[in-house]
């Protein structure tokens, strides 16, 4: 006899509402994952009826995050710090470091339960990667947590990744102060990147429409203009080619560069010494 009810998968714990889209089986749905469950499914779908684009954008996301790890792995960096990593799916941080030969520690951080246990399963054999569950919310906790400790050394430069993950912060958790509070844990030399949903060109009446089907999900989105996305990375000295649509950021041969409205913004900063 079990406590859980039998056609749920073993990856589905006591704490998962299977009634509440996540943005994180939505985004797993929309890179062609399988652990997703058909409320999130169904709110993909409704968002890529409405705007055929929509889920595009998580492949454009996920490119980013490849050509910024692997910008991070060429200036010399070998920690890794993702915040709101994810479900895994193709393209896993230690994956795109393993691939360019890079030797590496890497902490995958998630609020999402599913995100932290798969994580978890495909990094076991590995003693230089691990996930734990966190809050970006509570970057000290994140920071000073046992584990995380015992894989990152903040007293030597370190990567930390925020990509799509600042539009599910709200206001109320200030993400500006949240990145300057990082910065001021981070080396000297230490590289930030950050990818964010923009208001920048919306429709008006698509982007209340955009923001009313996100408040289904267990974290709403918070689209920002462009400047203030901007402000958020005061400190940090920007690589070329700046802030800009991912699409358009550093583009390898082969890779999508047509920019839309919907793909996030996104950059790589480094913190000077
Ligand atoms: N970073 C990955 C990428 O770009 O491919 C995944 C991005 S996914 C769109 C956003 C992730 O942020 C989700 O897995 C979600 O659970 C996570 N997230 C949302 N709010 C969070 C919070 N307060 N703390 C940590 N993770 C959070």
């Amino acid at each position: 006899i079990t406590s859980k009810p039998p056609l749920l998968p073993d990856w589905v714990s006591d704490d998962i509402d299977p009634k509440v889209p996540s943005i994180a089986r939505i985004y797993d749905y929309a890179l062609g994952g399988s652990h997703n469950f058909s409320v999130d499914r169904e709110l993909a779908e409704k968002s890529r009826a409405r705007w055929p684009h929509s889920l595009h954008s998580a492949w454009t996301n996920r490119a980013f995050l490849r050509r910024a790890v692997t910008f991070c792995a060429e200036q010399g960096m070998t920690q890794f710090l993702d915040i709101g990593s994810g479900i895994p799916t193709a393209g896993n941080v230690h994956e795109i470091l393993a691939d360019l030969g890079v030797d590496a520690r890497v902490v995958y951080t998630d609020i999402d339960p599913i995100a932290v246990v798969m994580s978890r399963r495909i990094l076991a054999d590995l003693p230089w990667a691990t996930a734990i569950r966190g809050d970006a919310r509570n970057l000290d906790g994140l920071v000073d947590d046992p584990d995380v400790r015992q894989m990152i050394d903040f007293s030597a430069p370190v990567a930390v990744l925020l990509v799509a993950l600042l539009h599910y912060l709200p206001d109320s958790a200030d993400p500006r102060r949240m990145i300057a509070q990082l910065r001021d844990r981070l080396a000297p030399g230490s590289m930030i990147a950050v990818s964010h949903m923009t208001t920048d060109e919306w429709p008006a009446p698509d982007l209340a429409e955009a923001i009313e089907m996100g408040k289904r999900t267990s974290t709403p989105i918070v689209m920002r203009p462009i400047t203030e996305i901007s402000a958020m990375l005061e400190g940090f000295e920007l690589v070329a080619p700046g802030l800009v649509r991912v699409p358009q950021w550093r583009p390898e041969p082969g890779d999508d560069t047509t920019a839309s409205y919907f793909d996030t913004v996104g950059a790589v900063g480094i913190k000077p010494a």
